[in-house]
């Protein structure tokens, strides 16, 4: 496929990039590998809109895959940011603004016990993962496919986005053993875990999925789906784990769990609680996160856990996130989708706009999606003519059809008749695309 645009300064930084960082990136999903052309290497963001290296503005429906939720350079986060580096960036010791941060992570969310902080999701769900077992002192796993929980090896099984975008079944370097106690079962189909309890009574440490998953595309969890998980574990003596890296603090004031109310013994958090920064979370019932060391046996840590700069950003921005931030952030979503779904109808493209609060994606594809080889069953191509012809008019969309748009409180109305200027245009070329 050829661009009409060019992003030369863009090219000469990946150019330069692919010589010294494998596929030009730090994490693969950024290198535009399913839509093609060049990734932009972004120099500034403010509010709702990001700047790349040619000067280009662009509209930002990416938010750093969730974390900006209150836009680019919020200038209330930036001073919480710039005290806490005045003061030092790491100490090694415990200090106040973790103790605060975890007190919010508690106050918000009514299953948080007591929470442990880390530096990345990844790290949230391994350390969970890692807890459950010792806890329960069994091996299996169940996840869900289309399901991702960060690059743990034994979660790196049918995990949605980035694999789905580059269709890697698995991936080489995690061994036979490591998968082998990963049971991976379809989502939203409560017959299939429990055969699988049924199939491994006693031996399942936990079942571990997005509270609603946004890795293949937005793809809510069916009535009672959740409900059911957290029975069959607690029938078994398993844990049940709600990842909410990606819906935490971001789909209300408690993440998904303020929306079903389903009780999980572990939760993980990530993204929005580090207001941009590395900081993310594991936390749950008392009884079981006492298992962790130095409390009990189970060990877990890190360097940068809770550190001083990460916690300032996350805690000033998860105390401006108030009903209100709540509202407008789901207001923003309600228009943004009503708009790309009336674009592509005019324009006869087959389409499903999926949403699970202000979290939304578009399938192309008018079949519905449960799960992720639903998911698969969309006409990616009509994403990729879509997704440039947004990009060439000043929209960043994720780069791939398999994942959540995120919006922010900054994103208004002049940002989203930006985004309403450029649909026609994009639906046109989604209709006109070809295999
Ligand atoms: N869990 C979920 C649901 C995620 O969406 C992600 C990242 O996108 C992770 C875990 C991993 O988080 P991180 O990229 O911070 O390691």
């Amino acid at each position: 496929m050829a661009y009409s645009y060019e992003a030369p300064v863009s090219q000469s930084l990946f150019d330069r990039a692919s010589v010294v960082t494998p596929g030009g990136v730090n994490s693969p999903v950024r290198a535009f590998r399913a839509v093609g052309g060049t990734p932009r290497f972004m120099v500034s963001g403010t509010g709702p809109y990001l700047t790349d290296a040619d000067g280009r503005e662009y509209v930002d429906l990416v938010c750093s895959w969730g974390p900006m939720i209150l836009g680019h350079s919020h200038p209330e986060v930036i001073a919480a940011v710039q005290e806490a580096v005045a003061r030092g960036t790491s100490f090694g010791t415990p200090g106040e603004g973790e103790v605060a941060l975890a007190e919010e992570i508690v106050a918000r969310i009514e299953p948080v016990e007591q929470v442990r902080l880390v530096s990345s999701g990844t790290e949230a769900t391994m350390s969970a993962i890692r807890l459950a077992r010792g806890f329960t002192g069994r091996a299996k796993v169940v996840k869900f496919a289309g399901c991702y929980h960060g690059h743990v090896d034994a979660l790196l099984a049918a995990a949605g986005s980035g694999l789905a975008t580059f269709g890697l079944p698995d991936t080489p370097g995690v061994t036979g053993a490591t998968a082998g106690d990963t049971v991976v079962l379809p989502y939203n189909d409560l017959d299939a875990v429990r055969a699988a309890f049924a199939a491994h009574p006693g031996e399942i440490a936990c079942v571990i999925t997005e509270a609603s998953p946004g890795n293949m595309g937005v793809v809510p969890p069916a009535h009672g789906f959740n409900a059911g998980l957290k029975e069959l574990c607690a029938a078994d003596g398993a844990l049940y784990i709600s990842d909410e890296v990606m819906t935490g603090f971001r789909t209300s004031k408690a993440g998904w769990y303020g929306v079903d109310g389903v009780r999980p013994d572990l939760m993980t958090f990530g993204k929005v609680m580090g207001g941009g920064f590395p900081a993310a979370a594991f936390g749950g019932r008392a009884d079981v996160m006492a298992h962790l060391a130095p409390a009990g046996p189970v060990y877990q840590a890190g360097t940068l856990s809770g550190n001083p700069v990460a916690t300032a950003a996350g805690l000033a921005q998860l105390r401006l996130l108030d009903d209100a931030a709540y509202a407008k952030i789901d207001a923003v979503s309600a228009e943004l989708r009503t708009l790309v779904g009336d674009a592509l109808t005019k324009e006869g493209v087959a389409h499903t706009v999926s949403s699970a609060s202000n979290m939304f994606s578009v399938f192309f594809t008018d079949r519905p999606v449960r799960n992720y080889e639903d998911a698969k069953q969309q006409e990616a191509f009509r994403f990729t003519a879509f997704f440039h012809a947004m990009l060439e008019q000043g929209v960043y969309l994720p780069p791939s059809a398999f994942e959540s748009w995120f919006v922010s409180t900054a994103h208004d109305e002049r940002a989203i008749e930006r985004v309403a200027a450029a649909l026609p245009a994009a639906a046109r070329a989604a209709s006109e695309a070809t295999a």
